[in-house]
């Protein structure tokens, strides 16, 4: 959990440094990812006229699969830019882990590759094409498409 309390943030601005457990992370696994590393962050927490300001930078590693070709890999995922409003009735501590969590998994890329141009397995035989070439390809562009067979008619 990250929290601050708000008493010492009257004070003074509160600079928060830590670290999470991967199970900060478990509502984000899925079949192709998944977190197994420590979660990180620096947090520099002020109090502005508008509300709590939290800026700072939070990042962690991520273990998944590539897209293409199923290997797996592991890459970091950060947000350097941390940057959000806080507004909290609490009067004790205000916990901000869910909006960390959020800021973080937006980092996530949309598709993992091993390397951006990773040939992926082959539709036919399944060979992994960076390791091997199949002799598929060329029989695959060859097969008639049936809708050209429609154009025909
Ligand atoms: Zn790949
Ligand atoms: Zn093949």
């Amino acid at each position: 959990m990250i929290k601050f309390s708000i008493d010492l943030l009257k004070r003074q601005e509160i600079d928060l440094t830590g670290e999470e457990p991967p199970t900060f992370l478990n509502d984000a696994n899925s079949e192709i990812l998944s977190f197994h590393d420590s979660i990180k962050y620096t947090l520099h927490i002020s109090l502005k006229e508008s509300g709590i300001l939290v800026g700072g930078s939070v990042s962690t590693k991520v273990n998944a699969l590539c897209g293409r070709c199923l290997k797996p890999l592991k890459l970091t995922i950060a947000n350097n830019n941390l940057c959000f409003f806080v507004n909290t009735t609490e009067s004790l501590d205000c916990d901000i882990s869910e909006q960390i969590r959020t800021e973080l998994l937006i980092c996530l890329p949309m598709n993992f590759l091993c390397k951006n141009d990773c040939l992926g397995l082959c539709p036919q035989c399944g060979v992994d094409r960076n390791q091997t070439a199949c002799n598929c390809a060329n029989s695959f562009e060859d097969t008639p498409n049936p809708w050209t067979e429609l154009d025909n008619l």
